[in-house]
């Protein structure tokens, strides 16, 4: 085995270690519990490597996300960063999640893209839990006034929710982040009976919160790569 595959199979194996103690922490199944392998600044060999190990992985950039989807087909690629409305087409074609679904105005032109192709597609709505000027996403309070009117947007799966923490060291910040959305999830869920089943939260920093917090969908990326020679 190379270098290059020893070191990303270790890394992955800590990872999964450490999702597996944080879901027993919290009582949880680590089946419950996805790892989405972040490849946006990953050298082409690394994912070449990586999808020897592992299967689904998030692109930043719809037009990166197409391009690698062509070599490696057989991986699940998911979309996690912001999407302009003119990519929404090639955000529709390669992505099998689109994480990062920011605006109303957004999800109706994933609507309008998705009738047109004759598909439905799988999305996350996100959300600035946390409140921040730099962060897109729906606010708490916005969410759960124009919940009505999306949830039923055709050409569009709704299957839950996506949020970043903020960049600080104090957990209880970040953890109350990530509890903020399950709990808006679970207001949601039963106000409109629907099911939401998807929490996308947690990257390389703080992921074992996410799980202990409920994530089902985890965002990792720089762990992944940790102690490979950059070029
Ligand atoms: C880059 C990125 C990640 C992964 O971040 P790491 O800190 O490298 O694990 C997760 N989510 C989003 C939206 C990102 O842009």
């Amino acid at each position: 085995m190379t270098d290059l595959l020893s070191t990303i199979r270790d890394n992955l194996k800590a990872v999964q270690e450490q999702i597996s103690a944080a879901a027993g922490r919290a009582g949880r199944s680590t089946d419950d519990i996805r790892l989405v392998a972040v490849t946006k600044y990953a050298q082409w060999p690394w994912v070449e490597a990586l999808q020897q190990l592992h299967t689904v992985f998030g692109e930043n950039r719809p037009q990166q996300l197409a391009e690698r989807r062509q070599l490696l087909p057989d991986v699940r690629w998911h979309l996690i960063g912001q999407l302009q409305r003119n990519k929404a087409r090639l955000a529709v074609q390669n992505a099998a999640l689109i994480h990062s679904v920011d605006s109303a105005r957004l999800l109706q032109r994933i609507s309008d893209v998705a009738a047109d192709e004759g598909v439905t597609s799988p999305v996350l709505l996100q959300v600035n839990v946390s409140g921040e000027e730099s962060k897109s996403g729906f606010s708490r309070s916005e969410l759960v006034e124009v919940f009505a009117q999306l949830k039923d947007t055709r050409g569009v799966a709704i299957r839950g929710f996506m949020t970043m923490a903020p960049a600080t060291t104090d957990e209880s910040i970040i953890r109350g982040c990530f509890s903020g959305l399950r709990e808006l999830r679970d207001r949601l869920q039963q106000e409109h009976g629907v099911e939401l089943p998807e929490l996308s939260m947690g990257m390389s920093g703080d992921f074992p919160i996410a799980v202990e917090e409920g994530a089902t969908l985890i965002r990792v990326g720089s762990r992944l790569y940790e102690g490979l020679p950059r070029e």
